[in-house]
């Protein structure tokens, strides 16, 4: 029953979903006129839901998806950065600007950059 109910439509997917879990989370914030906004993005969510123009909306959830992974991977690699930071010091080589990982904690030590050769000291 559920699934006949979108024959030649496009659909829940992925984008009409979060745009449900939006207007969810919109509705706590307290402003009167709140409930235009989140009125407008679930019937965003409905009318995508039930487009025919599958090829238009799949494109759109594409993007959409695009975008997540995006943002998934840049929060991912500035969370490895910051642990790397804890345990590393990063030097850039002022001759050729390779970034060079030294670990934390070891005082005065002398850096060969991996790229160059050229040698510095630096406390780390
Ligand atoms: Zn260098």
């Amino acid at each position: 029953m559920f699934n006949r109910m979108f024959i030649g439509r496009n659909g829940p997917d992925q984008l009409s979903f979060a745009l449900i879990i939006l207007s969810l989370l919109l509705s706590f914030v307290p402003w009167p006129y709140m409930f235009i906004i989140t009125f407008a993005i679930t019937g965003l969510a409905i009318l995508r839901m039930f487009s025919r123009n599958i090829a238009q909306r799949q494109k759109e959830n594409l993007f959409f998806m695009n975008l997540v992974n995006k943002i998934k991977s840049w929060y991912y690699r500035s969370k490895a950065k910051s642990q790397q930071r804890k345990l590393y010091k990063i030097f850039k080589c002022p001759k050729c600007s390779q970034k060079l990982r030294v670990p934390r904690g070891k005082g005065k030590v002398s850096i060969k950059c991996s790229k160059c050769g050229y040698k510095m000291i630096r406390t780390t």
